[in-house]
Order: C-alpha cells, then structure tokens, then sequence
C-alpha cells in the first residue's frame, strides 16, 4: 500500500494530463451536438477506444492504482470534459464492477471483456437493478429468477428501469429476486448474455441533462439463461441464503444492503460531479475576467469574485472528501462513518450549486445553449439523483454515526 499524499506522482500526471487532452480536443468540442442528439456518442467512445481509453485494462490499472487516486482522477477529467459523454464512456464499468465483486475468476474473464467489445466493434454494457417502484428502496424488487433444476437454466421476468445502456448494451447485468423471504439478502446477479431472447428495451427516456448517455428501461419476459451466468454460483448463493435465513431465525437484525452496497463505489460519483463543478467554475472564472459592466470586469465586483472563491473553496473541499473516501476503499479501510456516501453526498451538492452560481455569473449568456454551463448546470442535478440520493446518503451517514435505524 503507498503512502497516502496529496501530490499526484509523475505516472499518474502524465495519465491525468492524457485524459484531459482526450476530454478536451475530442469530448469538449462535440458536447453540445451530443447534447442535442439525445443519442450514444457511438464515434466518441470509439475515439476513446482507439487510445485505450476505453477498455478493460485501463480502467482496470486505475482501479488497482495503489495511491487510491486512479479512479477520481480519471472520473475527474471526463467529466470535466463533458458529463453525458462520459457517462457513456464509463456507464460500462458499473456493469463490470458488478462481475468485479460478485463473479467468479471465469466469468470475469468471459464476460467483462464482452462487456467492451473491441476497437473495431466497441460494446456497452448496462447494470439493471432500479425498477418502477425500487428506487431507494431496492428491498422493494419485484423482477425475480427462478431455477429451471431439469435443465440448469434461471428463468427471469420482470421490469427494470433507469438503465444506463440498457437495451442498447451486449451485455446486461441483472440484479434479480431469488428468495423473497430474504428481503434484500435474497437478490442475485445475472449475466444477460448478448442477444438473449426475452430482454428487449423499453421505454427509453429524454432526460433533463446528461442526455449523451442513454438511459432506457429493460424488460424480461422468460429470459432464460444457463446456470452458469449466476454471479458467484449457486453454492455461494446457497450458502448465502442459509446464513440469511438462519439470521433471520435468530432475529438478528439484517442491514440493508441497498443503503450500504454502493459505499466503495460512491467516491467514483463524487469525483464525476467535481468534474462537471471545475469546469463550471472555470467557465465563470474566465466570463468574469472578461465581461465588463460599469466600465470593469465583472470580477472587479466583490459580489462576484467572492462568489467564484467561495466555488473553488468548495470544489477543492469535495475533492478532498472524494480522495479520502477513495484512498480508504483501496487500503482497506473500514468506512466506519460512511465517508464514502459523505463524499457523494457532499461532491454532488457542491456540483449543483457551483453550476448554478456559474449559470448566475454568465447573466443571460448563462442561460442559452450557446455557453456550456447552461448544458452543465442541467446534468449536474443527476448527481445527487443516482448511485443513491443526497436524502439515502444523510440516511446512511446518519445510520453509520448513530448505529440507530433512523428513517
Ligand atoms: C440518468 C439516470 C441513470 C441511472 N442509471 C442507473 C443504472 O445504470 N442502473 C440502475 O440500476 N439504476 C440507475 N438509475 C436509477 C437511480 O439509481 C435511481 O433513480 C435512484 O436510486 C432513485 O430512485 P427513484 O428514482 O426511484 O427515486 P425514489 O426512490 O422514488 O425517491 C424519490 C424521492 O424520495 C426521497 N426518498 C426516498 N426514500 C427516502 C427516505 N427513506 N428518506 C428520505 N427521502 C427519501 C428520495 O431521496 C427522492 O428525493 C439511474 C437514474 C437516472 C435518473
């Protein structure tokens, strides 16, 4: 484990500098057309491809980056380049993740690299655990599996919804019911293997911001699979299901998993809304220098500069809470105040206030398509929307400090 410091070592500069270049001549300039389009910037996470920048194994070198920083710092510079497109270059990671944690050594190797296809044929892949009436409360999940012993097959139906990718990606990671009785310990994941029949896409949405990325629902009529695409295996989930029953038995209180299970990978999220903030803020920053009014700059006013150093205050602070929470997931620490939902909790504040300000600071130019805080201050309010509301993270912070079932 490295030493933990705030200076970015020369590898990871050079890293940071080479995704900023890619965010910036490639992502930056097409933001708004994609914007516009509604649609997945297939070309742009091609581009990416092409570098490296979309694949496996670079996500995987900045996941095991021993400092901790690798993910924040590459979440950082997308998203500064553009939140929509970046969704769309990084959406398959949260599907990989999910194979990451729960899979087994040979269904990562089969099904991760599928999930990204290759340069000349580049994939998406979507996790699917939200639907129609579980949102926060995932315990709620109505979208079941049930083993076909005769032929080892799982047999899944169901609504999913919010999917980023889903429909459109090769492939689906489903999370599914497989023991009612076991409230959130009874779910399962399962790999939807490409062109399985049964899945198809269903309604998908027009979003308020981060409208490059796809977002659809996924529906699962008799989607049979084979025994092997169960995330884990059937032992463990045997198994698993034992322990929960017997828990359950014995009255021991059972954490909700759906509040706690996204505690590693929120600092990611935090880190996509200091992203979108710096480059929010920059764009102010330099409007204020330039804009004159009454004869001088606008930043010449304390009302507005104090509002810019108040902004930078902030996303620096959100920065520090995202590398902190990062650094302690990759050293192993335990999150024993939640530090990773306060990071998101608190970065994705910081993003929907700082675009606002910046909006604010542009005056009329701020609020047309033709400046990019306009497109930034809309996709900012996804942040403390996904991966668990800004009301689920207090809750969890709450819960984590009190050690009471606060509601
Ligand atoms: C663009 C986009 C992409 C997404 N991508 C994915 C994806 O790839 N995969 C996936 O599975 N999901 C995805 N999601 C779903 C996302 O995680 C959910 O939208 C989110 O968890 C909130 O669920 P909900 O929308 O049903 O809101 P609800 O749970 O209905 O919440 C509505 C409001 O009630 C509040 N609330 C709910 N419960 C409580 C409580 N106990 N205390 C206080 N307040 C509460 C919430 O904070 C919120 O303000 C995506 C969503 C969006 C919008």
């Amino acid at each position: 484990m490295a030493e933990f410091t705030m200076e970015l070592n020369d590898e990871q500069k050079e890293v940071r500098d080479w995704i900023h270049g890619f965010a910036a001549d490639v992502i930056r300039p097409v933001a708004a057309e994609w914007d516009e389009r509604e649609e997945t910037p297939w070309p742009v996470i091609q581009e990416a491809a092409k570098i490296g920048l979309y694949s496996l194994d670079f996500y995987a070198q900045q996941f095991f980056d021993p400092t901790g920083l690798g993910i924040p710092m590459t979440m950082e510079e997308l998203f500064w380049g553009d939140a929509g497109i970046a969704l769309s270059i990084v959406g398959t990671g949260l599907a990989a993740v999910g194979v990451l944690a729960n899979g087994t050594e040979e269904q990562i190797g089969t099904w991760v690299p599928q999930m990204y296809g290759d340069v000349d044929d580049v994939k998406v892949a979507a996790f699917c655990s939200s639907e129609p009436d579980a949102g926060s409360d995932v315990s709620a999940m109505r979208t079941h599996a049930v083993y076909d012993e005769a032929k080892d097959e799982w047999v899944l139906n169901g609504t999913k919804t919010w999917a980023t990718n889903g429909g459109i990606a090769n492939v689906h990671v489903v999370v599914a019911v497989v023991d009612p009785e076991a409230g959130s310990k009874g779910h399962a994941s399962f790999i939807i293997p490409p062109n399985t029949p049964g899945l198809s896409q269903g309604q998908k949405f027009k979003k308020h911001g981060i409208r490059a990325s796809h977002t659809a629902e996924v529906v699962l009529e008799n989607v049979r699979v084979p025994g092997h695409c169960l995330l884990g295996g059937k032992d463990k989930l045997d198994e698993r299901l034992a322990r929960a029953r017997e828990r359950a038995k014995s009255g021991e209180r059972v954490k909700n998993a759906a509040m706690a299970t996204f505690e590693a990978s929120r600092p990611a999220v935090g880190a996509m809304a200091v992203g979108t903030a710096r480059a929010a803020y920059e764009e102010a920053l330099e409007y204020a220098k330039t804009r004159s009014q009454f004869g001088r700059p606008i930043i010449d006013n304390q009302g507005v500069a104090f509002q810019l150093a108040d902004m930078r205050t902030q996303i620096d602070a959100a920065r520090l809470l995202v590398w902190r929470a990062s650094w302690m997931a990759t050293a192993g620490k335990k999150f024993e105040n939640a530090e990773g939902s306060m990071s998101k909790l608190f970065a994705s504040e910081v993003a929907k206030k700082v675009t606002a300000q910046a909006v604010q600071i542009l005056g009329g130019n701020g609020f047309t398509r033709e400046y990019p805080v306009e497109r930034m201050h809309r996709d900012a309010a996804i942040y403390t929307i996904f991966e668990g509301t800004s009301e689920i993270q207090r809750l969890v912070i709450a819960r984590t400090l009190s050690g009471m079932p606060i509601r």
